[in-house]
């Protein structure tokens, strides 16, 4: 596959925007597709807020062993190529639809998590936020004595207006955008391609397999994200580690 290098410096904002498949290759299953999450459980049980109303325990014992799953994962050297451009660039932004906060652990700071965080509880009733630690222990509730739900985007709920907002500027003011491992399925993530392009940057699509989306961007590179970035960026230096 022929990849054409680019030059950070020729781009003044970047933005990576990415899904499951950023993050197939440390081993965390997508949810779609051969081994997907939503093969093996039924998201009506354990991923929305009628479930969690229902039974709460079943909940958020599916959401604790996603949490040791996780914790048990290390970021891939793609995470690590776009932490290390952004020591390099003064405009790199992550906007991502993991909640797995491997961006973060392979130190990329601006990073826009549109579903939230496995990595942060909230309280349904007071609103308090809790942040947890791999491998440190948390409770089921709050000091309220409220069930204490994680802190991400479950079927059926809404995203957070400021974190919207926050993407969107980012997307106002890029000029290259970099869409790594989403199917483009879930909205309204999956509308961002279509705003970036209106907005004139020039798009990358990074996926293995091609879907409705995939007409929006004006290059496609059809192999995993790992093969590509270092391919794609080979400029970028620091901290790259398989
Ligand atoms: P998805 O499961 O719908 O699609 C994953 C995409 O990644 C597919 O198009 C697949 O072809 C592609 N892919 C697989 N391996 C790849 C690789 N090595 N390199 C590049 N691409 C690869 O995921 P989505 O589009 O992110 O949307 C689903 C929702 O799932 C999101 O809301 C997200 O919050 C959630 N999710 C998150 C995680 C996580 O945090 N790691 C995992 C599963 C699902």
């Amino acid at each position: 596959m022929d990849i054409v290098p680019l030059q950070p410096a020729d781009y003044q904002s970047i933005v990576f925007f990415t899904g499951a498949g950023m993050s197939a290759e440390s081993g965390i299953p997508t949810y779609r597709g051969k081994g997907g999450i939503w093969t093996k459980y039924h998201w009506e049980q354990v991923a929305c807020e009628e479930a969690f109303r229902r039974d709460p325990e079943q909940v958020l014992t599916f959401h604790r062993e996603r949490r040791l799953g996780v914790a048990a994962c290390r970021p891939n050297s793609g995470h690590h190529i776009i932490a290390a451009l952004e020591q390099q660039h003064p405009r790199v932004t992550v906007v991502t639809q993991n909640i797995d906060g491997l961006h973060g652990l392979a130190g990329s700071a601006r990073v826009i998590e549109l579903h939230g965080s496995l990595w942060r509880l909230r309280c349904p009733r007071d609103g308090q936020r809790l942040e947890i630690k791999p491998g440190s222990d948390y409770p089921d509730r709050c000091e309220c004595g409220a069930w204490l739900r994680p802190d991400i985007v479950w079927f059926g709920d809404n995203l957070d207006q400021d974190v919207i907002n926050l993407a969107m500027e980012s997307l106002a003011e890029c000029d290259l955008f970099v869409s790594v491992g989403t199917s483009g399925t879930v909205w309204p993530a999956a509308g961002l391609p279509q705003i970036a392009r209106r907005n004139g940057a020039y798009s990358l699509e990074i996926n293995p397999e091609a879907n409705e989306n995939s007409r929006l961007y004006d290059r496609a590179y059809r192999a995993p994200a790992t093969q590509v970035l270092p391919r794609l960026f080979p400029s970028v230096t620091g901290p790259v580690r398989a």
